[in-house]
């Protein structure tokens, strides 16, 4: 019987066992309690099981949400740092969709629009309101029509003059066309450094004007338009002509100055479609287009030489600069850029040559005298180095003794073929470089091994007047070249006399005077070489410490003929006498010419009537 049954029955029904008829009854309570008990069993059973089973459900629950939090907290972090990315480009960057509507931008895009349109206004309306070439966009948009996926890059230039390059491609999502992405940058700046840059390489700094890449250039496309309209143009060579002496005696500065000034002249004469360059130095060069005539083309270069011919005042101080023009034309003297320049620059030279504040036309003449003056140029070099130069001397007779007084060395260059070349023909090739101061060294040296020669051998002492271009004179080593010399053959310095032409008044006067001292504390006696031909004045005559005067041959030519030429030599002879300078009359060919010079008052003569110059042996002979 159930326990619970057994004992509710003794409590209620004492002696119940001994009731029979219940047996039957209490049995089947029994059983039901037991069945019921059983049941309860059973659902608390599976109650406890339903119960872990939740417990378990909430555990995963519970973690997943944790997880999702996570998730959505790195999703967000990842979202804030793609967008810190997207407005840390340095670009704008706008996304439109097909129908262009704005609808993504980082805040430097937003930025932009703001400061581009107003209120409601369509992003695209904007900007192409404030550029400075709005068909741009137009033409971007009609390409775009035609191919939309196309990527786009470029400029585009606003009215402030801001510049923005851009960079533009098509945004998918799922291969399908959903819109487009611009990325702007502000490259302002960054341009206006490239073009101060470009600028630069192509201008000159000192007067802003176009530089010789930029001349170069610019002749190229003007003979390019030449050739297609069959017209003519020409191009200008011009050179300062003493603007070296501004330099050195002024310094840079001033010198600077005269050049800004000569660039500002230039330019006010000139056409506006005409090109004026800086060749550098001293030389501007002009591409003259549109050429009619030469007599149009010699005006101008009249007109400019005139116009820099204007004396320049700077710091209350005249300055007298003349210019030397060469004139080379598009096509009748050649098709190339270099080479018209280099024809301009040659006939250039050439007015150099005529004296001075003049043009010249380029010829071909020219060109063919260039190239045998460079092959002349290279022979002479040679003949340096193979000691082809002979020195010749012609005497200088006195006209007190009819004795000879002294001796010019004049040099001589014997070629292969031993024909003897007169220095007229290569010594002003030699002075326009440094040749002319090796030829003056190995004179000088020729000389003293002479002089030391007849020294030792007992002749007489004898004196040797040595010539000297302005640019040996002007040449820093001349007085330790001379000095060594004069030691190294024991020669005193009072054999010596030095020969300097007028020209050299040309060059830096105090820096002249300077040196002539310098050589003449020495011993060195001076002597004013074809006097009347060049460019001495009186001042320098006195100023300068020189002894002697030679009269310009030419004055002596057919003296007793030329009533003019005698008129000007014997004011010469005169005016050396008033200085109490000794004069010599060179070129003294006959008896009459000899005649003329002696009644005048000329201490010296030297002359063909005497003697030729004469090679060393020749010259030893007489002196013997
Ligand atoms: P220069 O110094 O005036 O020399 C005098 C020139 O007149 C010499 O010409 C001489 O031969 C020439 N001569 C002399 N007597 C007569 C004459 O009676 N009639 C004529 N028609 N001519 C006469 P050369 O030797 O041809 O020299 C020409 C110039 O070359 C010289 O003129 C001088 O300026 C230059 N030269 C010569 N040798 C040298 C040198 O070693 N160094 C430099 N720097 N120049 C030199
Ligand atoms: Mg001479
Ligand atoms: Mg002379």
């Amino acid at each position: 019987m159930h326990s619970l049954l057994k004992r509710q029955i003794t409590r209620y029904l004492a002696g119940f066992d001994r009731i029979e008829e219940l047996q039957q009854l209490l049995s089947a309570v029994s059983d039901a309690y037991g069945q019921n008990e059983q049941e309860l069993e059973i659902l608390e059973n599976s109650l406890f099981v339903t119960s872990k089973e939740l417990n378990e459900r909430n555990d995963t629950l519970k973690q997943q949400v944790e997880e999702l939090a996570s998730i959505q907290q790195q999703l967000q972090q990842s979202v804030a740092m793609l967008k810190a990315t997207f407005d840390a480009t340095g670009e704008y960057i706008l996304v439109f969709d097909n129908e262009g509507n704005l609808i993504n931008q980082n805040q430097m895009g937003q930025a932009l629009i703001d400061t581009l349109a107003q209120k409601d206004e369509k992003p695209w309306h904007a900007i192409s309101g404030q550029l400075s070439y709005p068909e741009k966009l137009r033409s971007m948009a009609s390409s775009l029509k035609n191919d939309p996926l196309q990527d786009l890059e470029g400029h585009l230039e606003f009215k402030d003059g801001r510049i923005l390059e851009y960079h533009s491609s098509a945004q998918k999502q799922l291969d399908k066309l959903v819109g487009r992405v611009w990325c702007l940058r502000d490259v302002t700046e960054h341009k206006k450094n490239e073009e101060l840059i470009q600028y630069q390489a192509f201008h000159d700094a000192l007067t802003a004007l176009p530089n010789r890449h930029l001349l170069i250039d610019r002749l190229n496309h003007a003979i390019q338009l030449c050739h297609r309209n069959n017209k003519q143009l020409a191009v200008m060579f011009i050179d300062l002509d003493n603007f070296k002496k501004v330099n050195d005696s002024e310094g840079h500065e001033e010198g600077d100055r005269v050049l800004i000034e000569v660039a500002q002249r230039l330019r006010n004469t000139l056409r506006e479609q005409d090109t004026l360059s800086r060749h550098g130095g001293d030389e501007f060069v002009l591409i003259i287009e549109d050429v009619r005539h030469q007599a149009d083309l010699a005006q101008l270069a009249q007109k400019l030489c005139d116009v820099i011919a204007q004396p320049i005042t700077l710091k209350g101080r005249k300055h007298y600069i003349s210019s030397s023009i060469g004139i080379s034309n598009y096509p009748s003297d050649d098709a190339d850029p270099k080479a018209l320049i280099r024809k301009a620059d040659m006939a250039m030279y050439r007015a150099k040559k005529q004296g001075k504040n003049t043009y010249h036309f380029f010829s071909s003449d020219l060109e063919s005298r260039a190239l045998y003056q460079l092959e002349m140029e290279r022979e002479l070099h040679l003949a340096i180095e193979e000691e082809q130069l002979a020195v010749y001397f012609q005497p200088k007779i006195s006209l007190d003794t009819n004795e000879i007084y002294s001796a010019e060395a004049l040099v001589r260059w014997i070629d292969k073929q031993g024909r003897v070349i007169a220095p007229d023909q290569f010594i002003p090739l030699a002075e326009q470089s440094n040749l002319i101061n090796k030829i003056g060294h190995y004179v000088f040296d020729k000389v003293c091994k002479a002089l030391s020669d007849w020294n030792l051998a007992g002749y007489r002492h004898i004196c040797i007047a040595v010539n000297l271009s302005p640019r040996e004179f002007m040449d820093t080593e001349l007085l330790t070249r001379i000095q060594s010399c004069l030691e190294k053959h024991c020669i005193e310095p009072s054999q010596i006399i030095l020969e300097v032409t007028e020209s050299l008044f040309l060059e830096d006067k105090k820096q002249v005077s300077r040196i002539m001292q310098q050589i003449r504390e020495m011993g060195i006696r001076f002597a004013l070489d074809d006097f009347g031909s060049g460019y001495a004045s009186f001042d320098s005559l006195q100023s300068l410490p020189f002894d002697y005067l030679k009269v310009d041959k030419r004055f002596l030519k057919e003296v007793t003929e030329n009533p003019k030429n005698a008129a000007i030599a014997r004011s010469i002879i005169q005016v050396g006498k008033n200085l109490e300078l000794s004069v010599i009359a060179e070129g003294i060919e006959d008896e009459p010419a000899l005649e003329f010079v002696k009644k005048q008052g000329a201490d010296i003569a030297q002359g063909f009537y005497f003697h030729k110059p004469l090679p060393t042996n020749e010259f030893e002979v007489l002196i013997k």
